[in-house]
């Protein structure tokens, strides 16, 4: 990968975490907002509400990992290496999806192999 791309695409996992770490703190705000008090039904909607935020929040924190382990491959220099061949992952894939793991052809056989 040159320089310019791998400056790019650290561009967009740094300006990605900034989104979700600032998403994560205001679902949580959100959550800790709600009052689990008032008739049954507010009570279960309210219930139900807070489990829709915690998925949420439960993904993007997944989401955070995987960009905070790319931005460590980049200091480490093995950013945009499939981490099953050891092939440089196609360029393309790397700009649609700056977290990939897997190079295209990886990815179907530990996709489908599990
Ligand atoms: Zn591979």
């Amino acid at each position: 990968m040159d320089t310019a791309t791998m400056e790019e695409l650290k561009d967009r996992l740094l300006s990605l975490k900034k989104e979700i770490t600032a998403r994560i703190k205001k679902n949580l705000e959100k959550v800790n907002s709600f009052q689990l008090k008032g008739d049954e039904g507010d009570f279960s909607s309210a219930v139900y509400s807070r489990q829709v935020i915690y998925d949420l929040i439960e993904k993007d924190r997944r989401h955070l990992k995987e960009i905070e382990e790319s931005l460590y491959e980049i200091e480490q220099g093995t950013y945009g290496k499939c981490k099953r061949c050891g092939k440089d992952i196609e360029i393309e894939r790397m700009k649609a999806k700056p977290t990939a793991k897997y190079c295209i052809s990886c990815k179907r056989i530990v996709e489908s192999g599990k």
